[in-house]
């Protein structure tokens, strides 16, 4: 897509690399690291991110194979782990050398059955194991006959095996998080009795990273942290921010008091205002709960409200008290703490007011 929109999405690779250092200093010196980038590598870029970060991790993870082919098509060499593949994406899966997660006897079988019609050789997949958060895994009693599909092939090697926490970031949570950290070892152990060789294993997302140093195991697998959020405020803090979104002002209106501006007359002006139009709405992510002075921008350093209600490509803000031109700069957010205000205005969390950002914005990568 030609996108020569002006409302971008700045990727700040230094400030990604800093994050990424952060984690890994909290990491024994052995323990690899596996770097999150599904969903537009949160949002942002995922080919940009991982062209930022791959010397320097093991591996990359994406949700479905489509992300993962994205990543190939750009030239990242580095093993590639689809977390939640579909049976209709296997035969790409294989193709572009991704390495399918694989969480159920349907799509277990059904890979197996791929593999031996290729037929592959020690193919690398990956077996996840569900120990309470009840997404997606097998289950502990599901490892007899795993293990002795497995002992009938050499179709395919299990390079890794691993469970996700359901509360990692929550220490209310943290004997449940011991039970599911305990649980997954043990199963480990059942396999590593059975299978005659010794998968990689991992278990921790970010919160897992913070919370939990002792359960590393071979490796984790680090998402919105490497995007500067730690699920912590403290932990933030010490974080960099990465994703800085900027427009312009399209045009600058005075409305006198009784007017009204936007849609549905949310906004009535009780003195004269100044209102300038900013062309981002909620196609591209600006929550409508963030109208009706729920959110603000930034223009010469001052916080202008949104007024009135988000349109579809469109916000308006009150400049009244800032001095400011059509054709100046906004900025929508450039830190950490103002994305977690509009997730707390949105009753969300930063995860989704990063990843909701649409394909639209353009993505600029500032090395
Ligand atoms: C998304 C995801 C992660 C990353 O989680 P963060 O909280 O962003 O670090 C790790 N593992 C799995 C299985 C995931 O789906």
């Amino acid at each position: 897509m030609n996108n020569n929109h002006v409302t971008v999405l700045e990727i700040d690779a230094k400030a990604v690399l800093h994050n990424l250092a952060y984690f890994k200093q909290k990491l024994q010196p052995t323990t690899k690291i596996l770097v999150v980038v599904k969903a537009f590598g949160y949002g942002s870029e995922s080919t940009e991110i991982a062209k930022i970060v791959q010397d320097h991790v093991d591996y990359f993870a994406v949700a479905y194979s489509n992300e993962g082919i994205a990543l190939r098509e750009a030239g990242i060499t580095t093993p590639i782990l689809v977390l939640n593949p579909q049976i209709q994406n296997l035969k790409d899966i294989v193709k572009y050398r991704l390495e399918p997660n694989l969480y159920s006897f349907k799509i277990f079988d059904a890979f197996l059955k791929l593999a031996d019609e290729e037929p592959l050789m020690n193919y690398p997949i990956h077996l996840k194991f569900n120990t309470g958060l009840n997404r997606v895994g097998f289950w502990h009693t599901d490892v007899p006959t795993i293990v002795a599909e497995l002992k009938k092939s050499n179709n395919v090697k299990v390079e890794s095996m691993f469970s996700h926490l359901a509360a990692s970031e929550d220490l209310n949570e943290q004997e449940f998080t011991t039970g599911q950290i305990n649980n997954f070892a043990y199963i480990v152990k059942q396999v590593y009795e059975h299978l005659g060789y010794q998968p990689m294993i991992h278990i921790l997302n970010t919160s897992g990273i913070i919370n939990y140093p002792q359960a590393q195991f071979d490796m984790v697998r680090l998402g919105i942290g490497l995007y500067g959020f730690g699920n912590d405020e403290q932990e933030t803090t010490q974080l960099k921010n990465t994703h800085t979104l900027k427009s312009i002002i399209s045009q600058i209106n005075i409305v006198q008091p009784g007017e009204t501006v936007g849609y549905n007359r949310a906004f009535v002006a009780s003195q004269p205002t100044r209102s300038a139009t900013i062309p981002i709405g909620h196609a591209d992510g600006i929550s409508r709960k963030l109208g009706n002075k729920n959110g603000f921008v930034f223009i010469n350093n001052q916080p202008a409200p949104i007024i009135g209600n988000v349109c579809m490509d469109m916000i308006m803000v009150d400049v009244t008290k800032i001095d400011c031109n059509e054709g100046d700069e906004v900025i929508i957010f450039n830190h950490q703490q103002h994305v977690e205000y509009m997730a707390h205005k949105c009753e969300t969390i930063s995860y989704e007011i990063l990843t909701a950002l649409s394909q639209r914005i353009k993505r600029l990568v500032k090395h």
